[in-house]
């Protein structure tokens, strides 16, 4: 088969990583390695690292990797941008050098071994493969718990995500090339990719703990991350303000006349409270529905714009010589 040499790019984010890409840098360059040798992918494949404006030395770290073995490679992007601009920076970057591209986090949490099983399943005539996440034993349940409520909210809300698979993926160049021409600056990649089609398979893995540091992934970042993926995706949320609307106009119109008998049958100095409650209630539903809406709204703002979505300030290839 002519696609049995292809070239492979691994994309890693990097953001303030300097614990962990010492450790893990060797992780990916083995089984990069692994893989020239079997045959499975040709020699000039690389590890694409992109810097996310991190504050310490990850950059540094980046550029000696460079200098001792030539499978690394690195780009910088001009400030941090966020995790999913980084892959998409590295995306770009491969789009044209590469045929495949893995993306996964620098942090070691994600199987790297799995990337066999992606490459082969690549050579079976798949263009996308995700890697899905067969247990979560090492999360925490609060982890795990929410993670999961994640996926469920964001499929009933209409972005069609693979359940339980992050960015950890395999894509083709062929793919990337159709994905270029998705220009929004609203990224949630793991609702894009799967919009953009093409045969598609799954891969299982455990996921570890992160080697070291710490995740960039709080509470409030997962729920921000969570927010954008729906709003990004759907509209549903807005179709819903407008179905609660007509039911509200309904119990309304029911109330008029309920109030209007009342004052037929000469009972109308009560009902303060019931007052109360109504007015308080639909406040609320109001402020929350103009607040999505705004949501949508700041969103065709941003997209309007048309801002570039990322900037690499330096690459390690061009500071040699
Ligand atoms: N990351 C990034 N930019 C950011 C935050 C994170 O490039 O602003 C990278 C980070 O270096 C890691 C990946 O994105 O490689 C996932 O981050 P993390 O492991 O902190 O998230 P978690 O696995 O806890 O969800
Ligand atoms: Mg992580």
């Amino acid at each position: 088969m002519s696609k049995s040499l292809s070239r492979l790019w691994i994309i890693i984010p990097c953001y303030n990583e300097e614990n962990v890409l010492p450790i893990t840098s060797e992780l990916f360059l083995n089984e990069l390695n692994d893989l020239i040798d079997k045959k499975k992918i040709a020699e000039d494949s690389r590890i694409l690292f992109v810097n996310d404006g991190s504050k310490d030395k990850t950059w540094n770290i980046i550029c000696d990797l460079a200098k001792i073995d030539p499978h690394y490679i690195g780009i910088s992007q001009s400030r941090n941008r966020g995790h999913q601009n980084a892959v998409l920076a590295g995306m770009m970057e491969a789009k044209e050098k590469a045929d495949i591209t893995i993306s996964i986090d620098c942090d070691g949490q994600d199987d790297i071994a799995a990337m066999e099983a992606m490459v082969d399943e690549y050579h079976n005539g798949n263009e996308v493969v995700y890697g899905v996440r067969s247990t979560r034993k090492t999360d925490t349940f609060f982890k795990r718990f929410t993670a999961e409520s994640f996926y469920k909210l964001l499929n009933a809300m209409g972005a069609e995500v693979v359940f339980n698979h992050a960015d950890y993926r395999l894509v083709s160049s062929k793919v990337l090339k159709e994905f270029a021409e998705f220009q929004e600056v609203n990224l949630f990649l793991r609702g894009l990719i799967p919009l953009v089609g093409f045969k598609s398979t799954s891969v299982y893995y455990e996921r570890h703990e992160r080697i070291a540091g710490e995740s960039h992934y709080p509470l409030s970042k997962m729920l921000g991350l969570a927010f954008d993926g729906i709003t990004s995706l759907s509209v549903r949320p807005i179709q819903m303000i407008t179905m609660f609307g007509c039911f509200v106009a309904f119990m309304s119109f029911l109330g008029i006349i309920w109030a209007i008998i009342d004052v037929i049958l000469g009972k109308t100095v009560q009902g303060w409270a019931s007052m109360t409650c109504i007015i308080c209630f639909f406040s609320g539903i109001q402020l929350i529905s103009l607040g999505i809406i705004g949501n949508y709204i700041g969103k065709i703002y941003m997209e309007v714009k048309h801002r570039p979505r990322y900037i690499i300030s330096e690459r390690t290839w061009e500071n040699e010589e």
